[in-house]
């Protein structure tokens, strides 16, 4: 059996992101000739607990957004620190957080960190010659996840009328993967159709999905559900899901939606909520209310945890301590994973498992700012994370992750299970 050897060369590059931005993309490679790299994705609502992402601050090359320090950390402090060491993603993961030595990774920067964590991990799995599903979740690794599609885009990510960040499709009720993303690539099309017979825009937002001006919220569901039955699925087959991204909208301890201009306490916004659910198939709310607002949080899932998922995203960062405060306070019931949101895979895979002992529904996710790194679509099957947020079926960094899903599901064939989820 093939076994994996020592690491021989670490070493970075800036690129690009979806949005024009650098990024880093690290190479790991070993002394028996095995290389592999990875790319960090970039966020735009960003929780203000995430690990610090490290950008140069020179204004003079992309606007201060630069990555060449971070570049520079990777190729001097993180390369001298792994070089020379056997490959074993835990020690590797914890020599970085030790060659950091700050929580939130803001000396060598969790850009940096992440890269060449998950190059590692790459590197590890095609030493052995397997999958990186299988390389994280071994013959446990069967499940494919329930695409969350986020195919009406607003908030932060989008220069139009809604204050909701994102609008998505959930795609449950079908018996393949391939079957639920073809439902919802033809719910986006549909959506696109009937948004142009109406004289509205139809250019995308930064995860792909439509950002057309609707007049609201409720506005936008009703769109979305005229395409799945125009596209002749059923709200039984497709339920609705939310990013409210609210922390944006929190200031002293009030909720002030920029675009629609109201205003709402913790508990208006709860109601709010509610009065959503009950006139529409929504099956997930994430980050409904801010990151600090945890009273209103316990309110929140005392009234609505039983009837739909409440998504942690800012509220718990990718983190085990934060995840561990939601369980002893009672908040939420799902977590959003973001692995540069805590910085190296194996804090990523923790807080998985923490959340499943303690009966928290995970949801892998990409961000707004991402590249062709497929690596979160193996996390979610390697996990069995039940769900993942990709974006709208357009754009190759969205669809990357999508059809990195699809390959899996063929390569496990029969093996391949997919339902029994359902939030
Ligand atoms: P972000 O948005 O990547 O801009 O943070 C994604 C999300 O909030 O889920
Ligand atoms: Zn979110």
């Amino acid at each position: 059996m093939a076994s994996i050897g020592k690491i021989s060369k670490v070493c970075a590059a800036e690129v690009l992101d979806s949005r024009g931005n650098p990024t880093v993309e690290a190479c790991v490679m070993l002394e028996d000739g095995t290389s592999a790299g990875a790319l960090v994705p970039s966020g735009a609502s960003t929780g203000k607990y995430e690990a610090f992402e490290k950008r140069d601050g020179d204004k003079g090359r992309y606007g201060g957004k630069g990555t060449l320090l971070a570049v520079e950390n990777v190729n001097t402090v993180i390369a001298s620190t792994l070089c020379g060491m056997p490959l074993c993603q835990t020690a590797v993961d914890f020599k970085l957080i030790c060659a950091d030595g700050k929580q939130d990774k803001s000396n060598l920067g969790a850009n940096a960190v992440l890269a060449v964590s998950l190059a590692a991990a790459r590197a590890g799995a095609q030493a052995l010659r397997i999958p990186l599903y299988k390389y994280i979740g071994g013959i446990n690794a069967v499940r494919l996840p329930v695409p969350m599609m986020n195919i009406l885009n607003g908030g932060v990510h989008a220069k139009n009328d809604l204050d909701v960040q994102e609008v998505m499709i959930v795609p449950e009720g079908f018996d393949s993967f391939s079957e639920a993303l073809r439902a919802g690539c033809e719910i986006y099309h549909t959506l696109g159709d009937l948004l142009s017979r109406d004289s509205k825009v139809t250019s995308v937002g930064d995860e792909g999905g439509f950002a057309p001006d609707v007049g609201g919220l409720e506005e936008a569901i009703e769109y979305i559900l005229t395409a799945i039955e125009r596209a002749g699925y059923s709200k039984e087959q497709v339920k609705i899901a939310i990013d409210a991204a609210s922390g944006e909208w929190w200031r002293d301890g009030m909720y002030y939606l920029p675009k629609a201009k109201k205003q709402f306490t913790s508990e208006e916004l709860c109601a709010y909520w509610e009065r959503l659910c009950d006139s529409y198939p929504i099956v997930s709310i994430e980050d409904g209310l801010g990151d600090d607002d945890i009273s209103g949080w316990q309110y929140m899932t005392e009234r609505l945890g039983k009837r739909v998922a409440l998504v942690g995203d800012d509220l718990f960062v990718t983190d085990t301590k934060r995840l561990k405060m939601g369980i002893e306070k009672g908040i939420g019931n799902a977590i959003l994973i973001k692995p540069n949101q805590v910085g190296t895979l194996s804090e990523t895979l923790e807080v998985m498992r923490l959340a499943r002992e303690n009966g928290y529904r995970t949801v892998v996710s990409h961000r707004s700012g991402d590249t062709e790194d497929t690596t979160i679509a193996d996390i979610a099957v390697g996990m069995n994370a039940g769900y993942i947020k990709c974006g709208a079926p357009a754009r190759s960094e969205r669809v990357a992750k999508y059809n990195r899903l699809l390959r899996i599901e063929a390569q496990l064939s029969c093996g391949a299970v997919f339902s029994d989820n359902g939030f």
